[in-house]
């Protein structure tokens, strides 16, 4: 692997935590940054879990574990967290303020030469790095999958100001944590990925207004059918409906119609289906279900 990075990451819920543990894993010194003391002790015991999981399969020894917590340590504060940072990578809720603040803050303790990342999976890399002034260049998308810990791939975004040399970086970062890349080269919304299950999720939930199937069946069409290990409805259900519909909002404005959120997303919306963690989504998770 590449020389072990002294990294930041901030937000530790479902993918910051995971991210910390893959780059805590692969040998990177890891500092884990949240708002408060209650999302980090969160985070530390979704890591917990986690490696709990690896070592019962066998792919994490005692020693791996040890070694993992060793290298990682948990702040509340950004500055402590990302001052000696080379790379700082950023996961914290789709809200474009919020993004803007914290790099503004990561811009004001960080050197001239940290490689700066978000894993948005859809808001403008170009627009997050407007906080950073001259050092733009240094800003890239580093996009992981839900859950990071086993997701494969990693889709890094050049935004416009980003430098050859910025993207090669992150690529030999991912590459260390054992991931694949691909490049999305221009900076559109939704990238390669996010814009490709948004549409496929739609399609799935107009088939499901039309009556041609069930949601069970429709799921099972594109799992057997088509490869997938989930189909795109009982995913939406496991990321949220409220992020498909932030996704499809922001889609929308950006590539039209198409994106339009339908009546029954409207509806799961409004009625707080929101998917696995409301108990209710396009399945029935409670008890009754
Ligand atoms: P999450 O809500 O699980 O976690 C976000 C964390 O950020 C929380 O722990 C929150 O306390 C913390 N946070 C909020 N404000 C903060 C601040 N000012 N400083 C430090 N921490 C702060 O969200 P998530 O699902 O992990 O998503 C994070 C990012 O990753 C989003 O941009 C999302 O679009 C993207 N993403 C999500 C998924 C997914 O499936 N969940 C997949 C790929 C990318």
């Amino acid at each position: 692997m590449t020389e072990p990075l002294t990294v930041c990451v901030i937000g530790a819920g479902q993918m910051g935590n995971g991210i910390a543990q893959l780059a805590a894993t692969a040998g990177h010194r890891v500092a884990l940054v949240d708002v408060d003391e209650a999302s980090l002790a969160r985070g530390r015991a979704a890591i917990e879990t986690s490696v709990a999981r690896f070592a019962k399969k066998g792919t994490l020894s005692e020693e791996q574990i040890e070694a993992v917590w060793s290298r990682l340590t948990l702040a509340t504060d950004i500055e402590e967290g990302a001052s000696p940072a080379d790379l700082v990578v950023e996961a914290v809720p789709e809200i474009l303020d919020l993004k803007l603040d914290i790099f503004a803050k990561v811009a004001a303790c960080t050197g001239p030469d940290t490689l700066l990342g978000s894993n948005t999976s859809q808001t403008s890399i170009t627009s997050l790095a407007a906080p950073l002034g001259d050092r733009a260049d240094h800003f890239v998308g580093i996009h992981f999958f839900n859950p990071p810990v086993m997701m494969r791939l990693v889709e890094l975004i050049r935004g416009l100001q980003t430098s050859d040399d910025t993207l090669e970086r992150a690529r030999s970062f991912a590459e260390s944590l054992g991931k694949e890349v691909v490049v999305c080269q221009k900076d559109s919304p939704g990238f390669l990925t996010s814009r490709i299950s948004a549409i496929l999720r739609l399609e799935c939930v107009r088939m499901l207004e039309e009556g041609l199937g069930t949601a069970e069946d429709i799921d099972k069409a594109i799992r057997l059918g088509f490869n997938h290990p989930m189909g795109p409805l009982e995913l939406g259900d496991f990321n949220g409906l409220d992020t498909f519909y932030h996704v499809l909002t922001a889609l929308e404005k950006a590539h039209g119609e198409r994106f339009k959120p339908t009546p029954t997303v409207h509806n799961m919306i409004a009625a707080g289906w929101l998917g696995r963690k409301t108990g209710r989504g396009f399945y029935d998770y409670t008890d009754a279900g």
